[in-house]
C-alpha cells in the first residue's frame, strides 16, 4: 500500500505569521477606520531598478520574434547569467568559475532541494533563532535537528564547541531575524569546524547586500571554505526579486565527501529534476550585476536602511536594547519590561496600531524579543517608530 512521507507528521504547526495576520484581521473588522503600521514585513515594498525592468521589456520582445526566441535554457544556467554571478564575486576578489554557479528561483527553494544531496542520517545543525525554512525542509527530509541557541551572551552569533553536533550545518549572515553578521574571524571558526569534522555548511547569503562595514558577503571569502560550504543566494531582497523569483547557488568543484563531488552531483540533480530557469529572468538578473544595475539597486536598499535607522533612533531614545539594522533589514529589540513576545505584539496592535514579528516564532529562544522590518513604506516606518517610543517609554 502507498504510504505518505509520514515526517510531514512530525513538523510543527507554524503559527507564526498565521497568527500575525489572524490577530491582525480581528483588530481590523473591530477598528475598520484605524490605519494600521506594519514593520512585520519580510517583503520589499520598492519596485525593480529602472535597468532591471528596461531589460524584462526587451527580453520579453525577444520572446516574440522567431530569429532571437529562446525555448528551454541549460538547466544549470544561461552561461552569461553564471558569468554575471562570478563577475559580481570578483568585486570582492572571490574567484568562482562560472560552472560553480547554479541559477535557481531562490532561496527558499534551494534551501530545502539542496539536501537532495546528503543522506538523510546525517543530523543538521540550525543555529536558533532561525529561518523557519531550515528546521522544516530538514524535518520533511527525515533529517534530525540539533540547535545551536543565539542570545545576547554570544550577540546573536554562535559559534561551535569540540562537542557540537553538526554534519550539515545552517548558516545565516547577515542573519534574519536576528540582523547580526559573523565578521570573518568568527566565519573562519566556522569553515574550520567544519574542514576538521567533514561537516557541509550550508550559508544562506540573502541578505549580503545589507552589509555596509568590513563583513564576509559570501563564505567564499573565508580561506578554505571552498572544501566545507555551499553558498545560497538569491536577488530576493538584493534586487527586489521576491516576486520576480530568481537565485543562484555557488558549490566549489572541490567539494567533495566520501568520495563524491557535489558539484557534479548538483548538476545532475538539476539536470534531471528542473528544465532550467526562464531566459527572461536571467536576462534581468544580468542586468542587475552590471555597473548599473548594481548602483541603481543601491538606491531601494537605501530607503530601506534610512528606514532602520529611524526604527535605531526611536529604540535609542526610549533606551530599548537592539542588535542588527545596520548590516541587515531586520532590527531585532528585547522587549520592555521582560514582557513576552506574543504580550508585546498585542500591546503594539491594540495600542499603537503598529505590527512587529514575536520572536518566539523563530524558535523558543527567540522569547523576549521582537523582530522590526525596514522593508516597510518609510512614511508609515516615521509614524510606527515614534509610536512604538511613545509606548515604550510611556510603559516604564
Ligand atoms: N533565506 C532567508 C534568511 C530569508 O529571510 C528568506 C526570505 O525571507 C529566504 C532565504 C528566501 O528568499 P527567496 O525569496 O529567495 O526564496
Amino acid at each position: 500500500m502507498l504510504k505518505p512521507n509520514g515526517n510531514y507528521g512530525n513538523l510543527k504547526d507554524s503559527y507564526l505569521f498565521f497568527g500575525i495576520s489572524k490577530k491582525v484581521a480581528a483588530y481590523q473588522a473591530e477598528h475598520p477606520d484605524m490605519p494600521v503600521y506594519r514593520l512585520g514585513i519580510g517583503d520589499v515594498s520598492r519596485p525593480l531598478c529602472d535597468v532591471v525592468i528596461k531589460t524584462l521589456h526587451e527580453a520579453v520582445n525577444d520572446q516574440a520574434d522567431g530569429a532571437t526566441f529562446r525555448g528551454y535554457t541549460p538547466e544549470c544556467g544561461i552561461p552569461e547569467f553564471r558569468k554575471a554571478v562570478a563577475g559580481y564575486y570578483a568585486r570582492r576578489n572571490v574567484t568562482l568559475d562560472p560552472d560553480e554557479v547554479f541559477v535557481s528561483s531562490g532561496a527558499s527553494d534551494e534551501l530545502g532541494d539542496i539536501l537532495d544531496l546528503f543522506d538523510a542520517s546525517s543530523p543538521a545543525l540550525v543555529t536558533q533563532p532561525a529561518y523557519p525554512a531550515y528546521v522544516d525542509a530538514s524535518i520533511i527530509a527525515g533529517r534530525k535537528v540539533n540547535f545551536l541557541n543565539a542570545g545576547p551572551d554570544n550577540d546573536f552569533l554562535p559559534l561551535p564547541g569540540e562537542d557540537t553536533e553538526a554534519d550539515l550545518i545552517y548558516l545565516c549572515s547577515p542573519n534574519n531575524p536576528t540582523g547580526a553578521v559573523y565578521n570573518r574571524e568568527q566565519l573562519q571558526q566556522w569553515v574550520d569546524f567544519a574542514n576538521r569534522r567533514g561537516a557541509v555548511i550550508l550559508f544562506d547569503a540573502a541578505y549580503e547586500a545589507f552589509i555596509e562595514g568590513d563583513y564576509p558577503h559570501s563564505i567564499f571569502e573565508i580561506p578554505s571554505a571552498r572544501t566545507c560550504a555551499i553558498e545560497i543566494c538569491s536577488l530576493s531582497k538584493t534586487a527586489g526579486f521576491t516576486g520576480t523569483r530568481l537565485g543562484y547557488t555557488v558549490i566549489p568543484k572541490e567539494l567533495e565527501r566520501d568520495g563524491m563531488n557535489l558539484n557534479a552531483m548538483w548538476i545532475r540533480n538539476r539536470t534531471t529534476k528542473t528544465n532550467g530557469i526562464s531566459y527572461i529572468l536571467q536576462k534581468a538578473g544580468i542586468a542587475v550585476f552590471t555597473d548599473e544595475g548594481l548602483e541603481q539597486l543601491q538606491e531601494n536598499i537605501m530607503v530601506y536602511k534610512e528606514n532602520a535607522r529611524v526604527i535605531m533612533k526611536a529604540l535609542d531614545a526610549a533606551g530599548i536594547r537592539y542588535w542588527g539594522g545596520k548590516n541587515a533589514p531586520y532590527i531585532w529589540m528585547a522587549c520592555p519590561d521582560g514582557m513576552k513576545s506574543w504580550d508585546f505584539f498585542d500591546l503594539l496592535l491594540n495600542k499603537v496600531q503598529v505590527i512587529g514579528t514575536p520572536g518566539e516564532g523563530f524558535g523558543s529562544c527567540g522569547e523576549g524579543f521582537f523582530r522590526l522590518s525596514s522593508f516597510g513604506d518609510p512614511e508609515a516606518t516615521k509614524i510606527a517608530a515614534e509610536r512604538i517610543r511613545k509606548i515604550v517609554t510611556a510603559d516604564k
